[in-house]
């Protein structure tokens, strides 16, 4: 069974998918007025997770991530820095691309950008204006009316006093707690400068909330699986996303929100003045790998605020290490005709964990305790073959959610020979042959150690 804690309701409930088997989830993308940060890639990073924890209970993820290329942030962005706002976003979108690759995330299925579907928002303003859910104001701008939805702020639960409802908000993100109508559609400002699309009100340029709810309608229906994004997002993105969808559609829109939780950068909240907005290109030039950054921001669980540390960086690199001498080991033994277990139950367990709102300290609880068994029965030779390939499917598993064990070629069937004939030599002290054999391991551009826990074996760097 699949359980997630829904925003909506506040509980944790078990998952089942309006299509059997298939999965619709939206996340909300980046803007891409700068790099990402590290903050945003914990949300990033928490969606990968949910997509391969679906995908390791066997259902075919449908993934669709926005770009979100015009709002506020963009437009003044472009202005500062003196280009036009496409050169802007493309630029910070390849490179949010790049970011992802190298983080080892799995890619959507789709990348939407929002200027590509400003009909579509049209469309649904419209319809919105005729449900009498929408008023045009005289600079040509469109608000929600946010007394016309009785179910505003059940996501976040915000205080909803309609005779208050009289303020209207221009801007694209506000932290006031209460409900104000919002922009659908905003008329042309000087400010604007170029960025203008015709519409039925005039030049203007759609408010951020829209572009959500109408691309996500448009790839995954008006009634779809999951949504998702930071804890940020719930209010007002989201509370203004399920309002405009379900008022248009006039049905259920997203039956599972889910929210991580804030990413604390060195014991603070992040900020300019504190230095410590790190960014991709900043860790990696700092020397983290994806695999250090991913166990940082996988080891704490979604729903709590986590700490990202510099100091963290070795702590991440140990663990990488050891998982990857644990595969190296196990890769070292000769497992021709071993018959598989599938499922073990170690493995159910971890599954379970892991299914079970996405637990991944548990999980990886779980996973370290078998590795340390069996390395403890590999150091005393006690291991069967059976084991040692039920342990590499799990590991398998493991590493086919977490992503933590660097892709290194896989060692040659040929040097894998080498090795374990070396290890026999030294296991009856013949240190000659011993040698000599890694004499021809060296020449074929390999290398071997001898540690505590056997052998490991590297490639020679060039
Ligand atoms: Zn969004």
């Amino acid at each position: 069974m699949i359980q997630f804690y829904n925003t909506l309701t506040r509980k944790k409930e078990p998952f089942n998918p309006i299509e059997k088997g298939k999965v619709s989830l939206y996340t909300c993308g980046p803007t891409v007025y700068d790099e990402a940060h590290i903050g945003n890639f914990r949300t990033f990073m928490f969606e990968d997770l949910l997509k391969r924890v679906l995908m390791l209970n066997g259902l075919d993820v449908f993934h669709v991530m926005n770009i979100t290329d015009v709002d506020d942030k963009t437009i003044k962005r472009a202005k500062e820095t003196a280009q036009p706002l496409q050169a802007l976003t493309e630029n910070y979108t390849q490179k949010f691309h790049e970011d992802l690759k190298w983080l080892k995330m799995l890619p959507a299925d789709e990348y939407p950008c929002a200027t590509h579907h400003v009909s579509g928002m049209i469309k649904m303003i419209e319809s919105l204006i005729k449900k009498e859910h929408a008023y045009v104001e005289d600079d040509g701008s469109v608000y929600f009316k946010v007394n016309s939805f009785s179910k505003y702020g059940q996501l976040s639960n915000i205080k909803f006093e309609d005779q208050k409802v009289t303020e209207r908000i221009g801007s694209d993100e506000y932290s006031k707690e209460s409900a104000q109508d919002f922009a659908l559609w905003k008329g042309w400002k000087p400010d604007d400068g170029e960025v203008a699309w015709d519409s039925p009100w005039g030049k203007g340029r759609p408010g951020w909330h829209i572009e959500c709810s109408s691309m996500s309608m448009e790839y995954l229906g008006d009634h779809f699986d999951i949504h998702c994004g930071g804890v940020d997002n719930m209010f007002p993105h989201h509370e203004n996303e399920i309002a405009q969808s379900q008022c248009h559609a006039g049905s259920s829109f997203v039956n599972v929100w889910l929210h991580s939780e804030h990413l604390m950068v060195e014991g603070g909240k992040m900020s300019k003045s504190e230095g410590n907005i790190y960014t991709v290109s900043e860790l990696k030039a700092k020397g983290f790998t994806p695999e250090i950054i991913r166990y940082q921001l996988l080891s704490g669980h979604y729903r709590t605020k986590i700490n990202f540390s510099l100091a963290k960086k070795q702590e991440g690199e140990k663990i990488v290490k050891r998982l990857s001498e644990f595969k190296s080991r196990l890769e070292s033994f000769d497992l021709e005709n071993v018959t598989l277990d599938e499922n073990p139950t170690i493995y159910s367990e971890f599954v379970k964990n892991l299914s079970n709102d996405l637990d991944t300290p548990n999980a990886l609880a779980i996973f370290f305790d078998f590795m340390k068994k069996m390395n403890r029965q590999m150091d005393k030779g006690s291991i069967d073959k059976e084991q040692v390939a039920s342990s590499l499917y799990f590991l398998d598993k493991f590493d086919s959610v977490f992503g933590l064990i660097p892709r290194t070629g896989k060692v040659p069937e040929e040097i894998v020979k080498l090795v374990r004939r070396r290890e026999q030599a030294r296991n009856i002290k013949d240190w000659n042959e011993s040698d000599n054999l890694r004499d021809k391991i060296d020449a074929l551009g390999w290398k071997v150690k001898d540690t505590a826990s056997g052998s490991e074996i590297s490639k020679k760097s060039a």
